[in-house]
């Protein structure tokens, strides 16, 4: 491992343009669980929940659940140090850049500041009906579902418009802006640090395939092998992101 550790820095210290790409496996250490995997969320839950037509169903119902997996979870959490080593690294000049399907702004907590969020955030909610957006912190998720204050009072609505995450739900389209950004990674970057996700999200997987045929090297760091493992990642590191990026980021 510790050899791998080291071919990994200097492959990163060479760098001249080196993205992030994470998933859910990266916030494990924060407290917040995976959807897939043994301890994963669609081990207790039906993925089905998550629809956009569920949600719009039954607004009710769906947000009970968003608060209690999202909101109430990632509330308390911290970024973890491998969300700090990436930030450094973005310090150091050798990350250009995050693409996170997580929606829990950590990276950014962490002080990340180039963040791509490939599925969106908590942190904003949007109004369904006129779409202005709100930052979560300000929305009382006591009352649920909650509605837009803006459509409340104006006389079209008494009750005003339902209130829905940023993030994409199943059936939603990936922000354009976010697509369009990591995509275009995938042709900047000469090295593609992959961190704790399965590669099985569509289109999202795509992203470090399209970097490897582009050229990039592909470094990944996860407990267990991915769909990326044996296809295209050249270092695979395997084990926790905080411990290994810890490892990475003293050596650079
Ligand atoms: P996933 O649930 O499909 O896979 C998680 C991966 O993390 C697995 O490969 C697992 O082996 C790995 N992992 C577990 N513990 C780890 C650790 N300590 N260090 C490194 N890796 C670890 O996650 P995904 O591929 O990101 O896709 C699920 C989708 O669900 C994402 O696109 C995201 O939108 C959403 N999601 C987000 C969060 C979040 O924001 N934190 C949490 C759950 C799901
Ligand atoms: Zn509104």
């Amino acid at each position: 491992m510790k050899a791998k550790i080291q071919e990994a820095t200097e492959l990163l210290r060479s760098s001249k343009h080196t993205t992030v790409f994470s998933g859910a496996g990266v916030s494990v250490e924060s407290g917040i669980p995976t959807f897939r995997g043994e301890a994963g969320l669609w081990e207790k839950y039906d993925p089905s929940l998550l629809q956009i037509q569920y949600f719009h169903q039954y607004p009710e119902r769906s947000w009970k659940l968003i608060k209690e997996l999202f909101y109430d979870v990632i509330e308390r959490a911290r970024p973890n140090p491998a969300h700090i080593a990436v930030a450094r690294m973005e310090e150091m000049g050798i990350v250009k850049a995050v693409i996170t399907q997580n929606i829990d702004n950590l990276h950014q907590e962490a002080g990340s500041k180039i963040v791509y969020e490939f599925h969106g955030t908590v942190k904003r909610l949007v109004c369904t009906k006129c779409e202005k957006y709100y930052d979560s912190g300000t929305i009382d998720l006591s009352r649920l579902p909650p509605t837009c204050l803006y459509c409340k009072q104006s006389p079209v609505s008494e009750q005003g418009s339902l209130l829905k995450p940023d993030f994409v739900f199943f059936g939603e389209p990936i922000p354009d802006e976010a697509r369009a950004s990591s995509f275009a990674e995938a042709n900047l970057a000469d090295t593609f640090l992959v961190i704790g996700t399965s590669g099985e999200v569509m289109p999202a997987c795509h992203i470090p395939v399209l970097a490897k045929q582009h050229g990039a090297k592909i470094i990944e760091i996860n407990p267990n092998p991915s769909s990326f493992s044996s296809a295209i990642t050249d270092i695979f590191l395997q084990g926790q992101a905080g411990y290994v990026m810890s490892e990475i980021q003293k050596d650079l």
